[in-house]
C-alpha cells in the first residue's frame, strides 16, 4: 500500500512516500515546499531529479517564485507532482492508503501511532500551548489533508510517544504538585521517533535478548536530544516541557540554572520576549561562538578560533555527561547510538565524546569511525558506539501502514 508522509512546519511541507508491505517499504517519492505562504515558494522534488525531461514540479511554475498561499495550496501542489505521469507514483488520489503526519507533541494522550479523529484533533490542539512552533502548523496539514484526499485515513506519530514509558520520577520535576497535576508541568522528551527508529536498528545489531539491552541514543542535529533505552523500552530522555531543555544545540543552551530567566529579567532589565528569543534562538553554538552550523565551527576551530574551539568543547562535555549519567541510571550500557546531521557526520566530535568512555568498555577505533562505519568501536568493546542513519519518515509510513491494517481486520466482520 501506497503510504504518503507529511511533516509540515509553519512555512514548509516535506513530503516522502513509500510503498509498504508487511516489513518491508520502498521510497518512492520526496520532497519539499518552502516558504508556504508566500508568492515566492520553492519546490525541491527529488524523485523528479533524474526525469530527462524535466522535473514534474516545474509545471506548477517556477521553482523559487510559486504562488502558494497556505498548506492547502501546498497539498494539492504535492498531489499535482505525485500524480504527473513522469513521476508516476500515483495515477489516482484514490491510491494513497492513509497519510501519515508527524505531530511533535502529543501530551500525556498518546503512546503510539494513532488514527486521526475528531477527538484526537482536539487533544492535539489542547497541546499547542507547549509546542506553539509545531503543533499548529501540523493540525493545517491535517486539515488540508482531509479537504483534499476526503476519506484517506489520517494517522498522528507524535515526537513524544516513544517517551511515555518515562517511569514519575524521570518525568515529574520537584515542583509544587499542581503544576503537574493541574497545569501538566512535566517532561515529554522530543526527538522519539528518531530514539524509537535508531534503538530498534541497535538492538537488532547488538544481537541478544531485547529485555538485556541498554542503550543510549544520541541525536544530534540543529536540535540535539539523549535518550536511554532499556529493554527497548525509553526510561529518561534529555529534552524537557519542551524542546529547550537538555543538551546545548545550534541555537538552544539545553539545561541552565533555573533562576536564569529570572536573573535576565530583574537584573538585566530584558522583557520577557527577548528572554524567549535568546533562550530560543541565540544560544547554544550561535551563542557561544557566533556560528550555528557545526560544519562552520569546526572549520574556523582548526583555524584557530578559539570561540568556536570552546563551542566544541562545551557541547561534547555536555553530552558526555549525560552519556555518563544514563549508563548510571541502567546500571551499564551495552551502545551508544549517535544519528541525525552532527552525529551520522562528524566523527570529530564522536571522538570528543567519546574520549572518557574506556571505563564504560567502549573503546573507539579511530580508523572506522573516520570512515563513519556503522560500528565504530573495538571488537574488544564490551559497550559499541554505532552510527546509525536515523529515518523518521519510514517509522511513520510503516505505523500508518500498520494502523490501516488493523483498521481494515476490525471492519471485517468473522464469517
Ligand atoms: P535538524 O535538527 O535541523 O534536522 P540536522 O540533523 O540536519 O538538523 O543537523 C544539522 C547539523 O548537522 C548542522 O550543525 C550541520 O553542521 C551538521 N551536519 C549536517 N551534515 C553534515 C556533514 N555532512 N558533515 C558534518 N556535519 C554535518
Amino acid at each position: 500500500m501506497k503510504i504518503l508522509v507529511l511533516n509540515t512546519g509553519s512555512s514548509s511541507v516535506k513530503y516522502r512516500v513509500f510503498e509498504c508491505n508487511g516489513d518491508t517499504a520502498e521510497d518512492l517519492a520526496q520532497g519539499l515546499i518552502e516558504r508556504v505562504g508566500s508568492k515566492k515558494a520553492d519546490i525541491k522534488c527529488a524523485c523528479c531529479l533524474e526525469h530527462e525531461n524535466g522535473c514534474a514540479a516545474q509545471m506548477i511554475g517556477t521553482p523559487g517564485e510559486l504562488d502558494i498561499p497556505d498548506h492547502k495550496a501546498a497539498i494539492n501542489a504535492i498531489c499535482r507532482i505525485l500524480l504527473d505521469e513522469r513521476c508516476g507514483i500515483i495515477q489516482d488520489l484514490s491510491e494513497i492508503a492513509a497519510i501519515g503526519h508527524r505531530v511533535v507533541h502529543g501530551g500525556e494522550d498518546f503512546s503510539e501511532s494513532t488514527l486521526i479523529t475528531d477527538d484526537v484533533i482536539s487533544a492535539i490542539e489542547r497541546c499547542c500551548k507547549l509546542a506553539p512552533l509545531h503543533n499548529p502548523p501540523a493540525l493545517q496539514g491535517i486539515r488540508a489533508c482531509a479537504e483534499v484526499f476526503k476519506n484517506v485515513p489520517q494517522i498522528a506519530v507524535f515526537d513524544t510517544a516513544f517517551h511515555a514509558t518515562l517511569p514519575p520520577k524521570a518525568f515529574r520535576f520537584p515542583l509544587p504538585d499542581s503544576l503537574y497535576s493541574e497545569h501538566g508541568v512535566r517532561k515529554y522528551g522530543f526527538h522519539g521517533t528518531s530514539h524509537r527508529f535508531v534503538s530498534a536498528e541497535a538492538i537488532k545489531l547488538l544481537n541478544k535478548p531485547v529485555s538485556d539491552t541498554r542503550v543510549i541514543t544520541c541525536h544530534l542535529g540543529n536540535g540535539s536530544s539523549i535518550s536511554a533505552v532499556k529493554g527497548g523500552k525509553c526510561i529518561e530522555t534529555s529534552m524537557g516541557l519542551t524542546p529547550l531543555g537538555g543538551v546545548m544545540m545550534g541555537t538552544r543552551p539545553g539545561d541552565l540554572d533555573p533562576y536564569l530567566p529570572l536573573f535576565m529579567i530583574k537584573e538585566l532589565g530584558m522583557s520577557v520576549d527577548d528572554v524567549d528569543k535568546t533562550l530560543n534562538k541565540q544560544s547554544g553554538f550561535l551563542g557561544v561562538c557566533g556560528f550555528n552550523d557545526v560544519r562552520d565551527i569546526e572549520k574556523r576551530a582548526s583555524e584557530g578560533d578559539a570561540k568556536c574551539q570552546l563551542a566544541l568543547d562545551m557541547f561534547a562535555y555536555r553530552i558526555s555527561a549525560f552519556v555518563g549519567s544514563y549508563a548510571m541510571i541502567m546500571g551499564g550500557c551495552d551502545a551508544i547510538v549517535f544519528t541525525a546531521g552532527i552525529g551520522e557526520n562528524n566523527a570529530l566530535m564522536r571522538k570528543r565524546i567519546l574520549s572518557n568512555a574506556g571505563y564504560l568498555g567502549c573503546h573507539l577505533d579511530e580508523e572506522r569511525n573516520m570512515r563513519n562505519e556503522t560500528i565504530i568501536t573495538t571488537d574488544q568493546s564490551t559497550c559499541k558506539a554505532f552510527v546509525i542513519r536515523t529515518n523518521e519518515e519510514l517509522l511513520i509510513a510503516r505505523d500508518a501502514a500498520k494502523v490501516v491494517q488493523e483498521l481494515a481486520k476490525s471492519h471485517t466482520v468473522p464469517a
